[in-house]
């Protein structure tokens, strides 16, 4: 799955909502968060992104950022 991370906080921007095929993006805090059961893993919202937030849960020390996408949203 992807994640959404630090860098969006307080961004205003929903460009990678607006191309999300399966529609797995909701609102955090302060921040969007992804699904992660939810995406599919297309990777089309990664580079829309302006603030470059998102990111594969592959990369190392993503574990903490994939738990808070997944809290914020189960919360919906
Ligand atoms: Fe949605 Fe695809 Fe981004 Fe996952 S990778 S959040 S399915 S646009």
């Amino acid at each position: 799955a992807y994640v959404v991370t630090d860098n969006c906080i307080a961004c205003k921007y929903t460009d990678c909502v607006e191309v999300c095929p399966v529609d797995c993006f909701y609102e955090g805090e302060n921040m969007l968060v992804i699904h992660p059961d939810e995406c599919i893993d297309c990777g089309v919202c990664e580079p829309e992104c302006p603030a470059d937030a998102i990111r594969p849960d592959t990369e190392p020390d993503m574990e903490s950022w994939l738990e808070l996408n997944r809290k914020y949203a189960e919360i919906w």
